[in-house]
């Protein structure tokens, strides 16, 4: 026995999306099913359905940034209750025994966790994602939307399902805060939600887009500095002025470039997904001990940690709330930096 639930479903890497009826599992006792009110389009729903990481799984209904409310629980669900407002982000399972799980970096399951779309499940079915009426998802793999958050916000807070965590981990981990030169390379669905936590954080934060386009909003969204990088002059002008630089962008980008932007000590942490390598010098290491990292999302435990500091610090995405005929559409203008600065879905239209 299934419930069934309007979705859209793409056939194939270069078919359209079309408006299917999904089927989603009864509950387990430790799950949860969730009405989505929002789903944000993330690059990442690009490059998998458009198979720029490799093949897809198909039909595929892509979404992992989701926001819905709670209208029913598995027996032994105890953390989370009908009419709650809650989130969906890229993960919906995993082994929870392995080192990274209990550390609560469900993300690097070594087991291999169960993404939320387009992914094997434990129980051998493929997952499906946000771009439809409900979900059914693991207890421990929702997030509890914080009551301070308004329901006219909640649109702008689904971006923060992927969005937000995957760049709330690095700016954490790298101790953003005040005296901290960031500087985020890209204003893009990522981008301009981690200038947003940078600049609640305390830091000094810069843009780094490619044109002066975004020049008004990035400002706007707390930054004290833009800088377009299609004049090449600012990689002389920013010589060794930061101490953290993110990189969102979804495409390759020169990264010996960008590095000679650090101070001693500095870090380019990359969280863009390009299918094509990025490649860097040696030498733009050696020189002031520069290192170079990176993440996959964010665990759990600080999605939640992420939502709550988001709450108190009323940091919220940019978005475009769009209609289900629309997605096609505003995938190509993701592509082309277009987007201000998130399209999320009204799955009442679906
Ligand atoms: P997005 O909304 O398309 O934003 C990317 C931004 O990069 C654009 O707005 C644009 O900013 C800049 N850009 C685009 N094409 C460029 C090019 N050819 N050269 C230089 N800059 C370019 O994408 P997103 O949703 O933020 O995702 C960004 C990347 O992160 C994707 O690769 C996505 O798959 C990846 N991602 C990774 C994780 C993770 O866990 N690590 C999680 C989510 C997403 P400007 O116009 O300002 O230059
Ligand atoms: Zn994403």
């Amino acid at each position: 026995m299934t419930t069934t639930v309007p979705a859209l479903s793409a056939a194939s890497a270069t078919a359209d999306f079309e408006r299917i009826q999904l089927e989603r599992r009864d509950l387990r006792p430790d799950d949860v099913r969730i009405d989505i009110r929002w789903a944000g389009i993330c690059h990442s729903d690009i490059h998998t359905k458009r198979e720029e990481w490799g093949e897809a799984s198909f039909p595929l209904t892509p979404g992992h940034e989701i926001l819905g409310t709670v209208v029913e629980v598995g027996d032994e669900v105890t953390t989370h209750a009908v009419g709650d407002v809650v989130g969906v982000g890229c993960f919906v399972d995993s082994c929870m025994e392995c080192a990274p799980c209990k550390d609560g970096e469900e993300q690097y399951c070594e087991k291999g966790g169960v993404q939320t779309y387009g992914a094997v499940g434990y129980d051998g079915e493929v997952t499906q994602g946000g771009y439809s009426g409900q979900v059914v998802v693991r207890d421990h793999f929702v997030v509890k939307i914080p009551d301070s958050f308004t329901e006219d916000e909640y649109a702008a807070v689904t971006p923060l399902l992927c969005a937000g965590i995957t760049t709330y981990h690095p700016l954490k981990a790298h101790g953003v805060g005040p005296g901290k030169r960031v500087a985020v390379v890209g204003l893009g669905g990522l981008g301009h939600v981690a200038v947003k936590i940078a600049v609640a954080m305390g830091a000094e934060v810069s843009v780094l887009s490619r044109t002066d386009a975004k020049k008004e909003d990035g400002l706007s969204f707390g930054a004290q500095h833009y800088y377009a990088t299609e004049d090449e002059s600012v990689f002389e002008e920013l010589a060794g002025s930061f101490d953290v630089i993110l990189n969102t962008v979804g495409a390759g980008i020169p990264l010996d470039a960008f590095m000679g932007l650090l101070d001693r000590g500095g870090v380019l942490h990359n969280v863009g997904a390009p299918e094509e390598d990025l490649t860097v010098s040696a030498f733009s290491l050696l020189v002031k001990r520069r290192s170079l990292a990176g993440n996959m999302i964010g665990g759990l435990p600080e999605t939640q940690e992420m939502i709550d500091f988001c709450a108190e610090h009323d940091v919220t995405a940019t978005v475009e709330v769009i209609d289900a005929g629309q997605v096609d559409d505003y995938y190509d203008k993701v592509v082309s930096g277009d987007v201000r600065y998130r399209a999320v879905i009204d799955t009442a239209t679906l």
